[in-house]
């Protein structure tokens, strides 16, 4: 357990199920519970990091990790073609939710301008 009061970490140590789609040894992919899309998944590094910017100076290596795993999912949900959506929310202006760094795999319809507002 990397933080006890994470729920990522708590889904990693599988105290919190969810639907897995991918693993490897550093890393998981998960459907979202509240899927925006009709393919939403989430992809994390089994490590707690909070964000983007600390997983990226903590464990570069681990950062692209992370992300060849989100290109995985997309292929492996017939994304590639259709095209699809990376996401990664920083902070509270971006309305990060979760403190542990998630990139969210987008796709299954055109997905429209990218901001809402
Ligand atoms: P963010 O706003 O970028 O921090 O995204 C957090 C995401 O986690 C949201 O899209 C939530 O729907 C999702 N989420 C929250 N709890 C769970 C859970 N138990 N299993 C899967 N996804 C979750
Ligand atoms: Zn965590």
């Amino acid at each position: 357990m990397n933080d006890p009061d994470c729920l990522f970490c708590k889904i990693v140590d599988g105290q919190i199920p969810s639907t897995k789609v991918l693993e490897t040894d550093r890393v998981l992919a998960f459907r979202d519970i509240k899927p925006a899309a009709p393919v939403h998944v989430l992809v994390i590094p089994k490590d707690h990091h909070a964000n983007t910017a600390e997983l990226s100076r903590a464990d570069a290596g681990l950062a692209a990790e992370v992300l060849a795993a989100a290109a995985d999912v997309a292929d492996a949900e017939g994304l590639a073609d259709p095209g699809w959506r990376l996401l990664a929310n920083s902070g509270d202006d971006a309305g990060q939710e979760v403190h542990h760094v998630h990139l969210h795999v987008l796709g299954g319809r055109p997905l429209g301008p990218m901001l809402s507002g």
